[in-house]
């Protein structure tokens, strides 16, 4: 059987198919007076509310419910249930709700166990940061290795991205866990290297928890 044949016979064949459900689709709503649309057929769901039963145990309750106000009543009822509850809102901020080891809050530069510095000048953090919130500049040492000499973030350009966490090859830069460093001035959030370094040192044992936790995904 030649190829054009064969087509045509499938053609036919799906054709006739769809006027069968057509068909079928048709006879199963007869005497219904609601408009059919074509989505109906190609497995769209009608979301549309139902007409309403017309029955009239069904007409009376709609009714009552109406001329009652019950659906006020079962408002006051809920708003009574959660007046006279425990609450379910935590009790902030005695109470703090659980956080993510990929949780990005406030920056710190991390050290290494004997108290060095961690960060190695790559200036990577600050080629990647979309915000252009790093500043950073560098010296070498007399040993021979290189260090910042300043790092600022402007925190309030700072997008929370991560991007600097990620760049970095040696862990120095990272977000930590902290979320409460609300300020009063927005010169108290144009963050130096001291300010980053005193952050790392206070959360260092929850930074490296985090890192650990997460190790696998990295
Ligand atoms: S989190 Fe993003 S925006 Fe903020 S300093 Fe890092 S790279 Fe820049
Ligand atoms: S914090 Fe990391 S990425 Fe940024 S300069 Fe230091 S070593 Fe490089």
């Amino acid at each position: 059987m030649s190829l054009v044949k064969i087509f045509s016979l499938s053609t036919r064949a799906r054709v006739a198919g769809t006027s069968n459900a057509l068909a079928r689709f048709a006879s199963s709503n007869e005497g219904r007076e609601e408009t059919v649309y074509p989505q109906a057929m190609a497995g769209y769901k009608y979301v549309n509310a139902d007409d309403p039963n017309m029955t009239f145990k069904e007409m009376s309750n709609r009714a009552a419910q109406t001329l009652f106000w019950t659906e006020l009543v079962r408002g006051f009822a809920v708003t009574l249930a959660h007046i006279f509850k425990e609450p379910a809102t935590i009790n902030y901020p005695f109470e703090k709700g659980p956080l993510s080891p990929r949780f990005r809050g406030e920056h710190a530069l991390r050290r290494y166990p004997s108290g060095e510095e961690r960060c190695i000048a790559c200036k990577l953090c600050e080629a990647i940061c979309p915000a252009q919130a790093i500043t950073i500049e560098a010296e070498e040492r007399k040993d021979g290795s290189r260090r910042t000499t300043r790092y600022d973030i402007d925190m309030t350009k700072c997008i929370y991205c991560g991007f600097c966490q990620e760049a970095c090859p040696v862990d120095a830069i990272v977000e930590g866990p902290n979320f409460e460093f609300s300020t009063e001035t927005h010169e108290e959030l144009l963050y130096n290297k001291e300010k980053l370094l005193s952050n790392g040192d206070k959360w260092e044992s929850e930074i490296a928890t985090n890192i650990r936790a997460d190790h696998l995904y990295r």
